[in-house]
């Protein structure tokens, strides 16, 4: 089969593994817009659940991946003074790039051809000389604007800023810390993800932002600003750019996943907020839920159709526990007057996904103490 893929991220080489390793003549093409080596960001986050996943698909990448991880069980919230940490919430954390690198290696070593530096602009060309478009594109996807009156697609710009930094003070474990000024409440979600490195995500709601007066400061300012906040935490470590920016969540869904052969995987195709941490996770599992439904029904228009019937519910009910975390961090000023062990225990559960059953059996000892708050 020939197959074109549009995004050389974790969606796009991932899919394109599956296929060449289940039959080398596929004869599969990746289109990246950027080089090997330029990416945007720091660490991300796999829960192990999803590795599990990943071992079953591939072992071969699955053990480079496991083998360049930093893994912890702790979620750690920090209010105030306090620190609480909830204990038995096993995670992972890797740089994008280094993840992305090993990805390139095994398509390499399959003989995926990878095209760097290449953009497409326009897809219907690419789209009538192959038997399958897969548009791994990214949150910005131009398959998504070129056909959105078939993909239907709805686009929730959210109200939260959240810039994305690097630090070498190390958190180990996901650290929630939440710090107050004049301006208002920053979130900072910080991780681990190599021997040397953490990522650290500031999020604040938009009065913050504005009173703060980031709309007329320069990089430099604005890193200064938040290193002042958050200096009881970064032990006077600097906060690392990457040419990091506000941005401003983009929630994205659509109607249907497909059009005739082209269809969309991982951001291109749904977004969920990163407080729940599962952007990769969910774009790595979508490519083997694709890859799982051309093996089982042997012809593109049946797996397309598969894919979107069989994968939609899940995707549904992620993005529902992803808003309802992102809800909680969008309104993070109401809930500043809870105590740490309260507020920690607010924040475990903010997604309806973990109710006081599973954090006894993670933690009892966290969920005592709460009880006898
Ligand atoms: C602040 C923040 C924190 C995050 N934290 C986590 C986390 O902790 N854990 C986690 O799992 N995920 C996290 N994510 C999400 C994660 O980064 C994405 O969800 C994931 O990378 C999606 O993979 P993808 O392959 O679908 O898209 P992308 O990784 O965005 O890849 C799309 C690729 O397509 C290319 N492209 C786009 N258009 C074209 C074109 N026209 N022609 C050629 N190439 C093109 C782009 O250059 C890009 O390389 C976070 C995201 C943000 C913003």
């Amino acid at each position: 089969m020939k197959i074109n893929i549009i995004g050389g991220g974790p969606a796009g080489m991932y899919f394109a593994i599956l296929m060449k390793k289940a039959d080398p003549a596929h004869e599969i093409t990746v289109y990246e817009r950027n080089g090997p080596d330029d990416t945007f960001g720091w660490g991300v986050v796999f829960s192990g659940k999803t590795l599990a996943n990943l071992r079953a698909a591939d072992e071969e990448s699955h053990a480079e991946i496991t083998r360049a991880f930093a893994a912890w069980d702790n979620v750690d919230v920090v209010h105030g003074l306090e620190k609480i940490s909830i204990h038995g919430n096993s995670f992972s954390g890797i740089a994008r790039l280094q993840l992305l690198k090993i990805l390139q290696r095994r398509c390499e070593q399959l003989g995926v051809r990878l095209l760097f530096r290449t953009e497409v602009p326009d897809l219907d060309s690419l789209r009538i000389n192959c038997e399958l478009l897969v548009a791994a594109d990214g949150v910005n996807s131009t398959a998504r604007k070129q056909y959105s009156k078939h993909f239907l697609p709805t686009l929730d710009l959210r109200p939260n800023r959240y810039i994305w930094y690097g630090t070498n003070r190390l958190f180990h474990g996901l650290t929630l810390t939440f710090r107050e000024n004049e301006a208002g409440v920053f979130a900072a979600h910080s991780y681990k993800f190599n021997q040397t490195t953490s990522t650290f995500i500031i999020e604040c709601d938009q009065e913050t932002w504005k009173t703060a007066g980031f709309a007329t400061m320069g990089d430099d300012e604005t890193r200064a600003y938040l290193e002042k906040v958050f200096a009881p935490d970064l032990d006077g470590q600097p906060l690392l750019s990457n040419n990091s920016k506000w941005i401003n969540f983009l929630l994205v869904k659509n109607e249907h996943w497909f059009f005739e052969n082209v269809v969309m995987i991982g951001d291109a195709l749904h977004t969920a907020h990163f407080s729940i941490g599962s952007g990769t996770k969910l774009a790595l599992e979508d490519a083997i839920a694709l890859f799982d439904c051309l093996r089982k029904t042997g012809t593109v228009a049946g797996a397309l159709r598969q894919f979107e019937s069989t994968r939609k519910p899940v995707i549904e009910e992620y993005q529902a526990a992803a808003f309802e975390s992102m809800r909680w961090f969008e309104n993070a000023r109401d809930y500043m007057p809870l105590s740490p062990i309260e507020l920690a225990y607010s924040l475990m559960s903010r997604s309806g996904r973990i109710g006081d059953d599973d954090l006894r059996r993670r933690d009892p000892e966290f969920i005592a103490r709460y009880e006898r708050r």
